[in-house]
């Protein structure tokens, strides 16, 4: 029985009546960083096994499952790991992914360690937009932050190097922690104000099983917000889309742009609209689902497009993901149980 081409079906909404527009594509588990609040060093060692490499999906294999969920309604695609910047010829990947009818719009998350080397390769493949995790300025606060003692400048010298190669927008993020690096929120503002970047603080979230998250430690947006505007007056600004993640302000001096990133205090569930591929090829709905669509294994079977845009079409309409809406809701055994860990998913 031939399946219909999904070309001319309606965009697929889940049951929350969500449509799926950003896929966010984990193109490896690996990581050079042992953030604490992702892949801590005491868990995630020298002997930690990652995926071995024919686990790990294809470029090609990469393309053509965008290319179907692409067909369901994907318009923004976002590259992420473990740290994308390790896997070896990224840029074949990114030429091929901007070609595909209908992406409008392709980014990639980064620890920025790498990319003094890569920015303007990336760019050259196609892509448009960066955006660096930084949590903080402080050379000490950030070795211990990224688990390895690794130097802060290199990171700078990437955002850089990112300036120079004229990238559409560069967003810098950062996840503020209670006792850790508060003082980064002022530092932060201080050092992008009027460099055209978009600075985003993220609430520290209970991402995967390891970081051993507590709400007494999480900083809410409000605080940031309260903290900033002592400084430097702030105004609030529309969103660009439905589902944007970051709640907009801009300095009233007009030294630029901020993001909130409020998952924990002001969750924003109703408008998800993401999607996740892991690096092994399983479609994931939510930051903190316990389980995804394996679609390497079909895929490496044989199976048509036809049945694959069904798969992707069923499981999407099936969706019903609201993790952060119900988290003060949820049973303490839920909130402990198994969660793909964020490195396997992208952020
Ligand atoms: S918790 Fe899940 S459903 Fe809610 S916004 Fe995050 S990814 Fe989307």
């Amino acid at each position: 029985m031939s399946l219909p081409d999904s070309t001319h079906l309606p965009v697929v909404l889940d049951r929350l009546r969500r449509p799926l527009r950003d896929l966010r594509i984990s193109v490896t588990d690996r990581c050079n960083f042992r953030c604490t609040y992702c892949m801590p060093a005491g868990v995630f060692g020298e002997n930690y096994r990652f995926l071995p490499r024919k686990d790990v999906l294809r470029f090609e294999e990469i393309e053509r499952l965008v290319q179907l969920i692409v067909k369901q309604g994907a318009r923004k695609l976002r590259i992420t790991g473990g740290e994308p910047l390790v896997r070896a010829e990224l840029p074949t990947l990114l030429r091929a992914l901007a070609r595909i009818p209908n992406v409008e719009d392709l980014a990639l998350t980064t620890n920025g360690y790498l990319l003094s080397e890569q920015a303007k390769d990336l760019k050259a493949a196609g892509l448009q937009r960066l955006t660096i995790s930084l949590d903080s300025l402080d050379s000490d606060t950030f070795a211990k932050l990224n688990g390895r003692g690794y130097a802060l400048q290199r990171v700078l010298q990437g955002i850089q190097s990112a300036e120079n190669a004229g990238y559409r927008q560069i967003k810098i993020n950062a996840v503020i922690q209670r006792g850790v690096n508060e003082p980064d929120v002022l530092a932060l503002a201080e050092y992008f104000r009027g460099t055209g970047h978009i600075l985003r603080f993220i609430e520290f979230m209970d991402v995967g099983t390891m970081n051993d998250w507590k709400p007494r430690d999480v900083v809410g947006g409000d605080e940031i917000l309260h903290t900033l505007s002592e400084h430097w007056p702030l105004e609030p600004i529309d969103p660009n889309y439905r589902g944007e993640v970051a709640t907009r302000y801009q300095y009233a001096d007009g030294a630029g742009e901020i993001g909130l990133i409020r998952s924990v205090t002001a969750p924003f569930c109703g408008d998800c609209t993401r999607a996740r591929l892991s690096a092994d090829g399983r479609l994931v709905t939510c930051l903190f689902a316990q389980s995804g669509l394996d679609l390497k294994t079909p895929l490496r079977d044989g199976i048509s497009d036809a049945k694959l845009e069904a798969m992707l079409r069923g499981f999407w309409s099936e969706r019903h993901d609201r993790y952060s809406e119900e988290r003060a809701s949820l049973h303490e055994e839920r909130l402990k149980s198994g969660r793909i860990e964020m490195f396997e998913i992208g952020g």
